[in-house]
């Protein structure tokens, strides 16, 4: 097979259908923008409990990240533990640890209980060291998890690597085995689904172009033009992670979007996956320019990467295989004469502090921020702050947010409008950066 500038993942599922004839309501409890995992993760909690939701996709279900990433359900957050500890204080940043383990189980929970088939599997996942002085951090780190937040990572010295992974070019490596892997089209479909079942709303190829708060003496709301008409909603929850755009320009100005790009090859023998990756462990390493890999459920290498900084096009998807497909020689020459069959791009979303971030802006709820670690914690996201719209409501539980409330940061002096245009400077510097740390 020649190579396809297509994402693998969505040959392996079908996205559910939407009557593109039903007109928008004329008023809901709840519009959810974007119908990823943060959106429908929401819209599910939220018709579970009586709301009536209509989640807004300007294109398809699942189309942004939540369709295209790597399938990793990680445990923690992108920065470091003693960062987050100078940052927040020892009390918080424990609470977003545990957070970040709650994750997976949420993950975890939702597939249980809607049955959906997405090849969830906790196999754990393993971070390698590109330098000496990377894997030397990682007992000081894995310390730092054990006493702080009573989590066990296991250290892995070069000479047992090669129980963990068929590469040499590694100094040794780090496992938690809490974190998981899944298939994400098949993981958002079923959530799209799960969300319909209990009553929310789908409108896909709806772009939300503006949204306009109005109160009158009885009620407040919103009023959302979209490109299919207009609708009222109590208010807004806005899911659109790294595609966030014009019509939510605070949000648009707190967040950088940034491109990652994936390869697959085509099946493996049996003996030559097992080789490369003996405990099917969902890996990457410790650059900040990082490579990720994991074998899909079917064999292939799936390898994954900054290749270029901008948001995928179809220049930077080309360009990305040759980049990438070198990558993945450098890690396993064994798969020097592998065929690539896929190759794709999507965009993620960095806040400047590289945190997630949730909570209220211009009046309107969002969650987004989630640099990478999104499968996990866009799914949690979407359920806490479904709880929290809802928790207006006498009944409930109390519902706990840990990244609620935190600061959430501007560009540095308000350079920013939206239109990342430091990318390149920004690309340069994290390649410089891994040259020398
Ligand atoms: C290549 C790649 C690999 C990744 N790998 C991993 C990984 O292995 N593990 C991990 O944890 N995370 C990974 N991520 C990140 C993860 O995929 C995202 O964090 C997560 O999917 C975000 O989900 P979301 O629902 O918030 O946003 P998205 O899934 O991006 O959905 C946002 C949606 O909002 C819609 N939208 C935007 N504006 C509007 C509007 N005005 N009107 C209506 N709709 C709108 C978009 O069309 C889009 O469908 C990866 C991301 C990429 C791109």
């Amino acid at each position: 097979m020649t190579l396809r500038e297509h994402n693998y993942w969505l040959t392996t599922t079908q996205m559910p259908g939407t009557d593109a004839s039903r007109p928008l309501p004329a008023r809901v409890d709840v519009a959810v923008i974007g119908a990823g995992f943060t959106g429908l993760s929401a819209a599910r909690t939220l018709a579970k409990r009586g709301a009536k939701v209509a989640v807004l996709e300007s294109e398809t279900i699942g189309w942004g990240a939540s369709s295209r990433n790597g399938g990793m359900v990680l445990t923690g957050m992108k920065l470091g533990v003693n960062q987050l500890i100078s940052m927040y204080g020892r009390e918080r940043t424990q609470r977003m640890y545990a957070a970040s383990l709650d994750t997976i189980d949420c993950v975890e929970q939702i597939i249980r209980e809607e049955a959906i088939d997405c090849d969830f599997s906790r196999c754990g996942h393993l971070e390698v060291a590109c330098k000496q002085k990377h894997f030397d951090d990682y007992a000081r780190q894995a310390e730092v998890i054990a006493r702080e937040f009573n989590h066990q990572l296991r250290v892995v010295q070069r000479d047992q690597l090669s129980s963990e992974i068929g590469s040499g070019i590694y100094y040794g490596g780090m496992v938690d085995e809490v974190s998981a892997g899944l298939n994400p089209a098949r993981y958002v479909a079923g959530l799209g689904r799960a969300a319909m079942k209990a009553g929310a709303e789908i409108f896909e190829h709806t772009n939300v172009e503006s949204l306009q708060r109005e109160s009158s003496q009885s009620e407040s709301g919103w009023k959302i033009t979209t490109s299919r008409g207009v609708l009222w909603a109590r208010d807004v929850f806005v899911g659109t992670s790294g595609y966030t755009g014009r019509a939510t320009p605070a949000l648009q100005k707190k967040l950088i979007p940034i491109g990652s790009f994936i390869i697959t090859t085509q099946t493996l023998p049996e003996a030559l996956a097992h080789e490369l990756s003996p405990r099917n462990r969902m890996i990457y390493d410790s650059k900040n320019y990082l490579y990720y890999y994991r074998l899909t459920p079917d064999r292939r290498m799936l390898f994954g990467g900054r290749a270029a900084f901008f948001p995928e096009t179809d220049q930077t998807i080309r360009r990305s295989a040759e980049i990438l497909r070198r990558g993945m020689i450098d890690v396993y020459p064994q798969l020097r004469d592998t065929k690539v069959e896929y190759v794709w791009g999507g965009t993620l979303d960095f806040a400047f502090d590289i945190m997630p971030h949730a909570g209220q802006i211009d009046g309107m709820y969002y969650a987004v921020g989630y640099a990478g670690h999104g499968v996990a914690m866009a799914t949690y996201q979407g359920q806490k702050m479904a709880e929290l719209i809802d928790g207006r409501k006498p009944a409930g539980d109390k519902p706990e947010n840990p990244f609620v409330g935190i600061p959430f940061p501007g560009a540095p002096l308000g350079l920013y409008n939206g239109r990342p245009w430091f990318l390149p400077f920004a690309g340069m510097w994290y390649k410089f950066l891994d040259w020398v740390s």
